[in-house]
């Protein structure tokens, strides 16, 4: 007999599972699809094979500000398990000759520290910092966290404001140019574009001026999950559980089934049928949703198109060496200062802005750029994910998919390019030399091989660029979570506000199913336009 629902979801990485949660909340029978043997995504750790009690955070790990965001809150996760922990010394560049820029929780201490560098600098952090934290907290917060707006409707409601204003006039320029008009020093530029780029956006591309303002006034710092990061996906699947909810692993769609124009259900692999009684919700990238599970038929010329031209980050992929040690990293500049002892997130092989346009030219090559990487030692944070003693830590680092023409060639490259990471560590730490147990690495191929909805290894699952952001996230128009089928929705990494484990794209398209569905929350955030229509006209 057939199984039927009220809603499936394709894909449980945490979007889908967010969604999955927030619909079973309200009442709905649901029911996860995805492919792999265990749920989460990106959310992954695995434990050594090799080596029992050595666990590895295979993909996500940095993950900011999750125990701010309004669904870890609602799902009450902490009630399933989630723990979070924020180290202090969040981040830290550390140039050729042991120089560290840091990033502390506390603002104070960053500017401390960029004052090292350039006083000039530190005051410019300053002022960004105080004339940005009300831009972020009450436009960029609420905006990530809503179904967008239609450009030229969100750029009237930001005109009637000055800190919409502002914030339209810092867009206009590229995140180079921004970072090139407003500071001075190399390594303090190269550090925030670097940044910035973890997001992946094209730091040449205008509208995006402000990423950097942001980034110098949001409180969200980066965060770990204690147990692994997967321990977050655990705690979303006992909230799926919880409110009703199935997942079935090892279970891949193999098509849409539309009836009467609407979105009826799906088709697995195994020739199973799985009905929907009100929608069916893709977390998966526009090219599995529109071209490999729709009817060629049921596709539109213009939407074909537009799925064709739909594009995945260059800078995105990540290539990662992980490390079983029996002693953590000890950075050689720990000796002047001991604080860095504890330090989170590590950059090496930065030391200037215009290395950017090198990598950028690799990318486009093909080629491999001189290393810029940066990791971290999770267990010196939480000893739980190592046998007692013993660590583990990793470095990434953005590198082009198609390595000399193909992404096949990984295969082939990824030893040797891993040897060569873990020299330039050595430099940085040298006590490595001696700590390594084991390590293996893994390459954009392996990213794509795991999560196939990451094409092209990009991790973020669509470009941060115009066209493709915002209301025009997947594609012109088409960011409101809706399909052009009824019934069929967007939940993934594709839509608003993008990849990253940020859980907003599946907590926007809950917003969005449960009003066409005529169910109210409690949890429902005011509308974006509302909100934006308040803020003052005059500077508080
Ligand atoms: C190496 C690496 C490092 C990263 N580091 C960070 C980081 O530090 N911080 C951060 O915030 N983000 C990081 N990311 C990015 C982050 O993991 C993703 O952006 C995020 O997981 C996207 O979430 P999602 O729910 O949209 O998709 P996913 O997490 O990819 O979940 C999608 C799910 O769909 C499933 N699926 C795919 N195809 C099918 C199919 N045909 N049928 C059924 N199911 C399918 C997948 O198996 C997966 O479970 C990293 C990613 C990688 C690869």
């Amino acid at each position: 007999m057939d199984a039927t629902y009220d809603a499936i979801i394709l894909g449980a990485g945490h979007n889908g599972l967010i969604l999955q949660a927030y619909l079973g909340k309200a009442g709905l029978k649901t029911v996860a699809v995805e492919r792999n043997a265990v749920a989460g995504g990106g959310l992954s750790t695995l434990e050594d094979p090799r080596h029992p009690g050595f666990l590895h955070n295979v993909h996500a790990f940095f993950q900011r500000a999750i125990t701010t965001m309004p669904w870890y809150a609602d799902l009450e996760l902490e009630r399933h398990g989630a723990r979070y922990i924020e180290p202090e010394l969040n981040v830290v560049l550390l140039t050729s000759d042991g120089r560290p820029l840091q990033w502390w929780t506390d603002i104070e201490r960053t500017i401390a520290s960029f004052a090292e560098f350039s006083r000039r600098d530190a005051e410019t952090l300053q002022r960004w910092h105080e004339e940005f934290v009300p831009i972020v907290q009450n436009i960029l917060v609420p905006e990530g966290r809503s179904p967008p707006l239609p450009p030229h409707e969100r750029r009237r409601l930001l005109e009637r404001s000055s800190a919409g204003r502002r914030l339209l006039e810092v867009s206009a320029l590229s995140p180079l140019e921004f970072v090139h008009q407003e500071f001075e020093n190399p390594v303090i530029k190269a550090g925030l574009l670097f940044f910035n780029g973890l997001r992946e956006v094209d730091l040449r591309v205008r509208g995006f001026g402000h990423h950097i303002a942001a980034l110098l006034a949001s409180p969200a710092k980066a965060q770990m999950s204690r147990g692994g990061s997967a321990a977050l996906a655990r705690a979303l699947e006992a909230a799926v559980r919880d409110s009703g909810g199935e997942i079935r692993l090892s279970t891949e769609p193999a098509r849409v089934i539309v009836e009467h124009g609407r979105a009826a259900g799906i088709e697995t692999t195994s020739g199973e049928t799985i009905r929907a009684r009100q929608l069916v919700a893709s977390s998966l990238n526009p090219h599995q949703t529109f071209l490999d599970l729709l009817d060629d038929s049921l596709v539109p010329r213009v939407l074909r198109e537009q799925v064709e031209a739909f594009q995945y980050n260059l800078l995105a992929p990540l290539f990662a060496l992980n490390l079983v040690l029996r002693e953590p990293p000890r950075y050689a500049a720990a000796d002047r200062r001991p604080e860095l002892a504890q330090a989170f997130m590590v950059i090496l092989g930065l030391d200037h802005v215009d290395q950017f346009h090198d990598i950028v030219r690799h990318h486009e090559a093909g080629t491999m750029p001189p290393t810029v990487m940066w990791g971290a030692c999770p267990t010196l944070f939480d000893p739980s994910q190592a046998p007692p003693g013993g660590h583990t830590a990793f470095m990434w680092e953005k590198l082009p998919y198609r390595l000399h023409g193909g992404p096949a060639n990984w295969d082939q490259a990824r030893e040797q390019h891993g040897r060569d990471m873990l020299a330039l560590w050595q430099r940085h730490a040298p006590n490595l030399s001696d700590a390594v147990i084991d390590s293996f690495t893994r390459s954009p191929l392996d990213t794509e091989r795991s999560l196939p909805n990451m094409r092209e290894g990009d991790l973020l699952v669509g470009a941060f660029t115009n066209g493709q952001i915002g209301f025009d996230r997947p594609f012109f128009g088409a960011g409101n979570y809706r399909a052009h089928i009824p019934g069929l929705y967007l939940c993934g990494s594709s839509s608003h506000p993008g990849g990253n484990i940020t859980g907003l794209p599946g907590y926007n398209a809950a917003q969005v199913v449960l009003a066409d569905l005529g169910i109210e929350t409690a949890w429902m955030p005011p509308p974006i336009a509302q909100r934006l229509a308040a803020l003052p006209e005059e500077p508080l």
